[in-house]
């Protein structure tokens, strides 16, 4: 048991706080009313999150939409860890249960860095049809970006740290923290 003063295991490292719950929450507010508001005509929507680090960013935004929707989810794992491999090649683990062709397609991501996985998974996307595809992320690194990828709707721009919470890990830990922090390298 841990006694006081002791720092539990997982704050070890240092966080800085980067963006708080009051301000998270706002934007997704902001998000939800922006698609629900282009989406209205739409019978319903399909958003597909991206696992794993999306699932906290969709579960507030898709219940702050006022649009029928139906929720997917789909997950990717990077290559690259060998040297060998291309660092922007990225590999489908988990595909979505239904068709999306003639539907409305929205991917929820959690962070768009590089940008390689969200341009694979948009050409991934579109090639099964859908009658519209766009994308959200709650987070956007803009110094990172080595693939011109549209991003239709966007939470925050921060700089190149990485960064926990809110889904978001580090080697699967700090997810639940409610709000969005830098990690010391
Ligand atoms: P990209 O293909 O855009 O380079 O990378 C996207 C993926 O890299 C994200 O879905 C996420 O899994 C991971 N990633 C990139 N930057 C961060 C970060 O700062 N924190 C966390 N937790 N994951 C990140």
């Amino acid at each position: 048991m841990a006694s006081a003063g002791e720092y539990p295991r997982h704050v070890s490292r240092a966080l800085s706080t980067l963006i708080d719950e009051d301000a998270i929450g706002a934007r997704v507010g902001e998000l939800a009313a922006e698609i629900s508001a282009d989406y209205a005509d739409v019978d319903e929507l399909v958003l597909i999150g991206v696992l794993k680090g999306s699932f906290i960013f969709l579960a507030d935004l898709s219940r702050r939409m006022t649009v029928p929707h139906r929720i997917e989810f789909i997950a990717v794992s990077s290559y690259g860890e060998r040297e060998s491999e291309d660092p922007g090649a990225v590999r489908l683990i988990l595909d979505v249960r239904h068709d999306i062709g003639g539907r409305h397609v929205l991917v929820i991501e959690d962070i768009v860095d590089t940008g390689h996985t969200l341009a694979y998974l948009m050409r991934l996307l579109s090639a099964r049809l859908p009658e519209s595809l766009k994308s959200c992320t709650l987070i956007r690194k803009p110094d990172r970006a080595e693939v011109d990828v549209a991003i239709d709707y966007l939470g925050f721009d921060i700089p190149d740290v990485w960064v926990v919470g809110y889904g978001l890990d580090y080697a699967e830990k700090y997810r639940t923290l409610p709000r969005i922090c830098a990690l010391e390298r």
